[in-house]
């Protein structure tokens, strides 16, 4: 069939499962004789596809009901604007700086109010998770900003910041649906499917009800506004409905799977592999404080720009593809969510031990 491993950081790899039941439904999704790419939004068909979707997502994360779940689009990127025009009610927000995705949301925000940046680990590249247990919480924050799982250098938080009553906001988009979480320590988890879920173009938000109110920052747009899409349950416009259609096939694979806590010891499995090979290494080095590790993505390099340019390359005609670090850090990066099999890993693994015996 010529599937290669993917190890991109998104759009990522999709459960095969998955993929083999969307082509099968392709041309006539369950007897309606269309395709769910050419359904009205509106049809019953679709109105099932999308509640069920929620009620799978709301199963999987124990999403209480006094949440709101929004499929909404323009990636997670849009966020970084809607959170502050929704939640900015005094104009003050502080944001806890862990990389490139939370320094832009952080700048974003800058648009709208006063932003605090309480905390970063710029200091060391990114290498690391600040100590959050005591930050200076600003008295009039309106919120506490965090990007939980950094992409681009691999770190993760093992524990989320003391916001000392603050509301937290976090984005998850990936570590979505890697581990299980307690949704009621959040005011708002969002983040881009095209990591651990699904296609590009559908962002899911999961807000506090209280959170979702009409008294936005002047001017801020209509669409923009999250009371519009939770009245309308997230069918206010033509929403990303393919993109809804596969997430909730995700969600059963998901259920099917055992849910997040099996999946957890998976990505557990898999990110020990790697790690532990790279700790023995005389040739590959990890770039992060191991107790912040990332399980979704891990960073790697040999030390050397060419060699790490020749495994790449040397890789990809191996069959392991998108290992190439973020254009910002060079290096590797294996990003191995949910739908990356163990095997993957191995293949991965056996293959840095061969080009460590090559090259060393
Ligand atoms: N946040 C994180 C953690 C990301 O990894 C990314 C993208 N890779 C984004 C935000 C931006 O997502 P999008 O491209 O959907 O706007």
């Amino acid at each position: 069939m010529g599937r290669v491993y993917n190890f991109s950081a998104g759009p990522a790899v999709l459960p095969e499962e998955v993929l083999k039941e969307a082509a099968a439904e392709m041309l006539d999704y369950q007897g309606t004789g269309m395709s769910v790419m050419e359904m009205s939004h509106r049809s019953k068909a679709f109105e099932e596809i999308i509640q069920t979707a929620e009620r799978d997502l709301r199963d999987l994360m124990g999403i209480p009901d006094n949440y709101k779940v929004l499929f909404l689009q323009g990636g997670a990127s849009q966020q970084f604007a809607m959170i502050p025009m929704n939640l900015m009610k005094n104009r003050v927000a502080d944001y806890i700086i862990t990389g490139q995705w939370a320094k832009k949301a952080a700048k974003e925000a800058e648009k709208y109010g006063k932003v605090n940046r309480i905390a970063s680990s710029e200091d060391k590249t990114f290498s690391y998770i600040p100590d959050c247990s005591d930050l200076p919480v600003s008295e009039d924050a309106d919120y506490v900003y965090i990007c939980e799982n950094n992409t681009i250098y691999g770190t993760k938080y093992k524990e989320l910041p003391n916001t000392k009553g603050k509301i937290l906001v976090s984005d998850v988009s990936s570590c979505f649906l890697s581990e299980p979480i307690d949704v009621e320590k959040y005011g708002v988890i969002y983040g881009g499917v095209q990591k651990n879920i699904g296609p590009a173009g559908v962002v899911i938000v999961i807000i506090r009800e209280d959170l979702i109110t009409e008294e936005v920052l002047p001017g801020t747009p209509t669409m923009l506004t999250y009371k519009t899409h939770a009245d309308a349950d997230s069918l206010y416009n033509t929403p990303p409905a393919y993109g809804i259609y596969i997430c909730g096939k995700v969600f059963k694979w998901l259920k099917s799977m055992g849910g997040l806590s099996v999946m957890k010891e998976h990505n557990e499995k898999k990110a020990k592999l790697l790690y532990d090979f790279l700790d023995q290494s005389k040739l590959f080095k990890g770039t992060v404080e191991k107790k912040d590790r990332s399980l979704m993505n891990v960073p790697f390099v040999t030390g050397n720009p060419d060699l790490d340019a020749k495994f790449v390359k040397e890789a990809k005609a191996a069959g392991l593809e998108n290992l190439k670090g973020h254009r910002t850090v060079g290096g590797m990066r294996a990003s191995i969510y949910n739908a990356m099999p163990y095997e993957g890993v191995e293949a991965l693994v056996a293959f840095m031990k061969k080009f460590e015996e090559e090259n060393l």
